[in-house]
């Protein structure tokens, strides 16, 4: 077995490259349909909606494409549920159509703070299509328009979502091995502040 090889980190996959690619198709599909006549902005939620985000746009009409970064702190003795603005968009959206990309929706705090910000903006209508959306865990309303899977409540990583920066970059989505967040995995994995909190 090679030991360099993620894939060994993953218990199981929960959705296959082939079932996201369909997903991709139908959400995208769907959206062409909604959109048509009009030349909506896809809001791109950085970093774990891009892949996700370049696999639909396929399917689209015309649109643009900007990106928005957003960090939530979930627990922790800071600022429970606090959500920042990390990287904005670059362009004013006041009277478009947005549809914001999201890798996954969980409590719903992200989605709440970005539609906030987009209504202030002026934003014309605001939809969101996520890959996952994990409705068990949900603290604030939040609804999805456009789901890919509902997900159930785990902590996944690969297809753009990550574990410390890492798995972003399988094709696939899965739930990680308890031993990656045990501190005596190999040392592939930087184990010093973690468990995920999700
Ligand atoms: P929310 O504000 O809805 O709680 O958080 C959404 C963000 O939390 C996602 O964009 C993602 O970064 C992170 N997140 C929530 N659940 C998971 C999960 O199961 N796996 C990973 N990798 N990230 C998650």
């Amino acid at each position: 077995m090679n030991q360099w090889d993620m894939n060994n980190d993953i218990e199981r996959v929960l959705y296959s490259e082939k079932d996201i690619a369909e997903a991709a198709k139908r959400v995208g599909s769907q959206l062409a349909a909604d959109y048509e006549g009009r030349t909506p902005v896809i809001l791109s939620v950085l970093k774990g909606a891009v892949l996700w985000t370049v696999d639909v746009m396929r399917y689209m009409q015309y649109a643009e494409v900007e990106f928005i970064d957003v960090s939530s702190y979930h627990g922790g003795i800071a600022s429970a549920g606090e959500v920042d603005l990390v990287v904005d968009l670059q362009t004013d959206i006041a009277g478009r159509d947005i549809i914001i990309m999201e890798d996954i929706v969980d409590t719903g705090r992200s989605l709440q703070f970005m539609k906030d910000l987009l209504e202030a903006r002026g934003a014309k209508s605001v939809k969101v299509a996520s890959l996952l959306d994990k409705k068990d865990g949900r603290v604030v309303e939040a609804h999805v328009d456009y789901v890919g899977f509902d997900v159930p409540k785990a902590f996944v990583v690969g297809y753009g979502l990550d574990y410390k920066q890492l798995y972003r970059n399988l094709p696939y989505v899965g739930v990680l091995k308890p031993s990656v967040y045990n501190p005596e995995h190999a040392g592939l994995v930087d184990t010093t502040d973690i468990t995920p909190e999700h």
